[in-house]
């Protein structure tokens, strides 16, 4: 049965069609800037990518040329073969303890949530109206990044701040990256042959989080209320004291919103180092000597730790440690160093396993905790909740 997973944006729109319950890709692509003159249109076929430059006006109009793409390349032969559309959604906040069947009234729902993720959830039920005008017969399904930590316990979401904004506003920690931290610990759990393992899984891509999962429920995550809490990422800066937006904001004579704007696009690897946001680059530049380059790994470094290190001790243990995305499946500089930075837990390193590619165990045979490194796939994850959801 052929599934369609969607990640729309503001500007674009990627997917990928999926045979479940095989979970194997037959294509993928995506569409960027949307509702531009030099929009781009990029699908894989028979491997290959072919990409074509033109008009795109809307999110409706790149969803046609997505389903026209499919059968011009012959890769489906009629829209009936798409049996199921699954949407990432960003926030489901409180509402949403579960991926959803898309009607009306779950619209509307995620439109109530606009004030939590303002950039995204437009964006996302954009594309939903978009493939619901298109494929009207064929079931929808949001899949959240947060309700997988909607089992998270007050102790661990709750602010310590007046308690009225939570009430109020919803003022509290959601987490992100969902889809993916359940996945990777769903597949520790098979690995270990364990489901009531306590694991952490670090998802450590240019957006990063970690997250405890216990008996595979998250009962903790290091992204807040947005995707800016938690560890540095690529330009991100993570947790930090909410007085430094009352201080650049001051001395510079900026709105907090723009000082806030700092924190998000130029904090990070990219403001320590003053070089790039790519890992690559900043370890490249630290193999050569520089300085802030060398800062700004660092300080991600000791910030994954200490969060692994609350995350053992509000657990009562830890059995594995998954490294996934784009950093976690491909840079061992950071797994090794990670490691290294928590040894006093009893986790161990072995350096040849270490530098292979793909899903493997990566921890020596004496270390206490299991390390794995296991690729992320949250295409998969949402066909797979399409496929639970349509019975
Ligand atoms: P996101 O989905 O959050 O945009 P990804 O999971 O694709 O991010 O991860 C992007 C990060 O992965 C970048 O910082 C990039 O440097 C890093 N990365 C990708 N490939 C490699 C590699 N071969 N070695 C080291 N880092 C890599």
């Amino acid at each position: 049965m052929k599934i369609l997973a969607v990640n729309a944006g503001s500007s674009s729109l990627k997917f990928q069609l999926l045979n479940m319950p095989e979970e194997t890709e037959i294509t993928s692509g995506l569409v960027e800037r949307i509702g531009y003159d030099n929009a781009v249109f990029v699908i894989k076929v028979n491997g290959q990518k072919v990409s074509k430059e033109q008009t795109i006006l809307d999110h409706k109009v790149a969803v046609e040329l997505v389903i026209k793409g499919l059968i011009e390349n012959k890769i489906i032969d009629s829209l009936d073969e798409i049996k199921g559309v699954g949407h990432r959604v960003v926030q489901g906040g409180e509402i949403f303890k579960d991926s959803v069947v898309i009607t009306d009234q779950v619209i509307k729902d995620i439109e109530s949530l606009n004030d939590l993720a303002p950039l995204h959830n437009p964006a996302n039920i954009t594309g939903i109206k978009a493939f619901q005008a298109i494929l009207p017969n064929v079931i929808q399904v949001a899949v959240f990044d947060t309700t997988f930590h909607q089992t998270m316990k007050e102790d661990a979401y709750l602010y310590s701040a007046p308690y009225e904004w939570y009430t109020k506003y919803g003022v509290r920690k959601y987490g992100f990256h969902g889809t993916s931290h359940q996945f990777v610990s769903q597949r520790a759990m098979e690995l270990l042959d364990n489901p009531k393992a306590k694991i952490i899984v670090a998802h450590l891509g240019n957006g990063a989080s970690l997250c405890a999962v216990d008996s595979g429920k998250s009962v903790d995550t290091s992204m807040g209320l947005t995707p800016l809490d938690g560890i540095p990422m690529g330009t991100r800066s993570g947790s930090i004291d909410p007085s430094v937006l009352m201080l650049v904001s001051q001395k510079e004579n900026r709105s907090y919103a723009d000082v806030l704007d700092d924190l998000n696009k130029r904090s990070g690897y990219l403001g320590v180092s003053g070089i790039s946001n790519d890992s690559r680059d900043i370890v490249d530049n630290m193999n050569e000597g520089h300085k802030r380059a060398t800062l700004a790994y660092k300080i991600q470094i000791k910030r994954i730790a200490d969060f692994i290190g609350s995350y053992y001790v509000y657990m009562g243990g830890l059995d594995a440690i998954c490294f996934t995305a784009g950093i976690g499946e491909n840079a061992p500089i950071v797994r090794n160093d990670v490691i290294e930075a928590i040894k006093v837990l009893g986790a161990k390193i072995d350096p040849v396993e270490n530098q292979k590619r793909g899903e493997h165990l990566i921890s020596s045979k004496d270390s206490k905790i299991k390390v794995f490194v296991i690729p992320t796939n949250e295409e998969v994850m949402i066909a797979r909740e399409v496929m639970r959801l349509n019975k």
